[in-house]
């Protein structure tokens, strides 16, 4: 029996690497071409013997974009990359913790704890906003003071724009890096919460969660005392 460790899978499109079962058929049907075996190869992917590199890519994003428009899922990451040719042309954002978190909605936010009956309800504590990310970027009193500097930079408060800006980015990643950190969560119920929520759902999908994900959730909700 084979273990692949994988990923949830929105976050295929923030971390703008393929799903693991597309791989996986891109490296068959390329062993295949490689072994001398182009119907083998044409039988996981229609033609793609007689393909270039270029053509090959086009049908892996087209694939890809497939596989994330037939699900529900993933809704806030789609709202700022509806695709992923738009994803990787924005190419200076890059996934670390906090941007996966605030990009995808699964972190320190009302709404996300709300839909896992972390919280009590999905608003800001403080402004009683609806606490989503883009609401937090853009109209919560209690943030950091470099996402001031972002709103007064992104006219249209879209999350989605934001991020399109490659000069903004440095600024815009700051800001998100001290967000997550000024929302740490202290409460004992939450830290056990937390981690049962990524046992059950490592347990429900069969997947584990990326090491440094689960890690760094892990860190900040359960410091060391
Ligand atoms: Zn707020």
């Amino acid at each position: 029996m084979v273990h692949i460790r994988t990923r949830p899978w929105r976050l295929s499109l923030i971390i703008a690497e393929p799903p693991i079962h597309l791989t996986a058929v891109f490296w068959a049907a390329k062993y295949f071409v490689t072994k001398g075996k182009p119907l083998e190869a044409d039988s996981l992917i229609a033609g793609f013997s007689a393909m270039d590199k270029y053509q090959r890519k086009d049908v892996l994003y087209n694939l890809w974009d497939q596989w994330l428009a037939g699900s529900d899922k993933g809704r806030a990451a789609k709202a700022i990359f509806p695709n992923i040719r738009e994803r990787l042309r924005c190419k200076w954002v890059d996934p670390t913790s906090d941007t996966i978190r605030i990009l995808s909605g699964h972190g320190p936010f009302g709404t996300y704890l709300y839909d896992r009956t972390l919280s009590q309800h999905p608003n800001c504590l403080t402004d009683g906003l609806r606490d989503d990310p883009n609401n937090v970027v853009f109209d919560c009193f209690d943030v950091p003071d470099a996402m001031y500097d972002i709103r007064r930079r992104v006219e249209s408060r879209s999350l989605s724009d934001a991020v399109r800006s490659e000069s903004d980015w440095p600024i815009l990643s700051g800001a998100f890096r001290a967000l997550v950190g000024s929302r740490e969560v202290a409460s004992l119920r939450l830290r056990v919460s937390v981690r049962h929520e990524m046992v059950a759902y490592s347990l429900i999908h069969g997947q584990l969660y990326p090491l440094g994900i689960g890690e760094s959730i892990h860190t900040e909700l359960c410091p060391a005392s």
